[in-house]
């Protein structure tokens, strides 16, 4: 039986069973909520088994690494880092595995402003993989690509930790001269919603949107994720802030359109896929934290360690202990809690209602829920 689907929440979209499938009968498709899963031909289906054997979800996949040490760094180049979501780590990998003559591989945005995992061979290229995009990163055939270029030279990928699972998957293992980076996730957004929020600023700028810049750290790294830039090809740029950074909204403050294997992630802890992994140190030690990003390291392999070694001297970093994590990190351990109105919301973006309009009324706090945060602050208060 080729793969099926029974339960949305089952299929992260990794593109495993796709690049595995050798007729290459099987393709992503969106479904009325902007969330790709597989699609079989039948036709040139033969039934060989190898799109299910290869689904890290269905196998119920396991890694070996576990966390070897923890470090708070940033890169010494303050331009790097301030253009990096956090503190720049993921470029200073990349800059040496291309300078060890390898690939690496990480999500752009493409000519139609789609998310994408792509492959680059120079240093130029770097900026476009650069910073968090926060919808589904497409993999079209990138892990068939990344086989192919081990047999030459070493790759760097970088991923969400489904994704990372998904390319081990489809190798059959973790081959040396592949250097995985995965990050801490809070969940992957519908690539519908952020069309429609793009298409509606497009609309209102009359300009096509030529850069997204989320987590913008004009007003430091604290308050970037409520600071969303864009720049636009007249030469334009809004910046967005607080509530009017509606993207942001929906997801951080009330996860509207997270994909729904993202609410159970099977991928959480302290069992990690990649050699290193990176993520946002919030709730660092204050010491650590000038408000330009401060990038939290988490070393899982030998390889990992290796690595981290040879780009040391191009960051400042300082070791820290494992449970610093989880007081500032929660999706470090736990996956988000999807909004029951998610569904309804992105089939009613871009057909109903605009985005934005949208993002009001699915927003809205009610009478009732105010009442009760403020008893909640009066009883705060009491207490103390
Ligand atoms: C959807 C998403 C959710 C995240 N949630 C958290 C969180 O809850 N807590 C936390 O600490 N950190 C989270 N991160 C990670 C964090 O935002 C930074 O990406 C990470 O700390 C690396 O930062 P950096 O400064 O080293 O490099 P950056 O330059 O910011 O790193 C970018 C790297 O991430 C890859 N990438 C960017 N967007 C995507 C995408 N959509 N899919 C796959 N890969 C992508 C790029 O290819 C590049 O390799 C999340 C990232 C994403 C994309």
């Amino acid at each position: 039986m080729p793969i099926s689907i029974q339960k949305k929440s089952e299929c992260t979209g990794c593109g495993a069973c796709s690049n595995k499938c050798p007729q290459k009968c099987i393709i992503f498709k969106e479904d009325s909520c902007g969330f790709s899963y597989p699609k079989v031909n039948t036709l040139k289906c033969t039934d060989c088994g190898l799109c299910e054997k290869v689904c890290p979800l269905k196998n119920n996949m396991k890694s070996n690494n576990r966390i070897k040490a923890v470090y708070a760094g940033w890169s010494k180049e303050p331009e790097l880092r301030i253009s990096s979501t956090s503190g720049g780590v993921f470029s200073v990998l990349a800059y040496h595995v291309l300078e060890m003559g390898g690939l690496v591989s990480g999500a752009i945005y493409d000519s139609e402003n789609t998310i994408c995992h792509t492959i680059v061979s120079q240093k130029k290229d770097i900026v476009r993989l650069r910073q968090s995009k926060y919808a589904q990163s497409r993999i079209n055939s990138v892990y068939t690509e990344i086989k192919r270029a081990l047999k030459m030279q070493p790759v760097l990928f970088c991923g969400a930790p489904c994704q990372v699972a998904g390319l081990i998957s489809f190798l059959g293992g973790h081959p040396k001269g592949l250097y995985i980076v995965d990050f801490i996730c809070r969940g992957v957004n519908s690539p519908k919603a952020y069309r429609e929020w793009l298409k509606e600023l497009e609309e209102q700028q009359r300009a096509k949107a030529t850069r997204v810049w989320f987590k913008y750290k004009e007003d430091g790294w604290k308050q970037s994720p409520r600071c969303t830039r864009i720049d636009f090809a007249d030469g334009s740029k809004i910046v967005q802030k607080g509530m009017d950074n509606t993207f942001m909204c929906g997801y951080l403050g009330n996860n509207l359109y997270i994909r729904p294997s993202c609410g159970s992630c099977c991928f959480k802890g302290q069992e990690r896929y990649g050699d290193l992994t990176v993520g946002d140190f919030l709730g660092v030690d204050p010491k650590y934290d000038d408000d330009k990003g401060t990038s939290l390291i988490l070393i899982n392999s030998e390889q990992g360690m290796d690595l981290f070694e040879q780009v040391k001297p191009n960051l400042f970093t300082v070791e820290r202990e494992i449970g610093e994590i989880s007081s500032g990190n929660v999706c470090f351990t736990d996956s988000v809690r999807i909004n029951p109105k998610s569904e309804e919301f992105l089939k009613v973006i871009g057909k109903d209602m605009p985005f934005s309009e949208a993002i009001r009324k699915y927003t809205a706090v009610s009478f009732f829920t105010k009442i009760k945060r403020c008893l909640k602050r009066m009883m705060k208060l009491n207490k103390k």
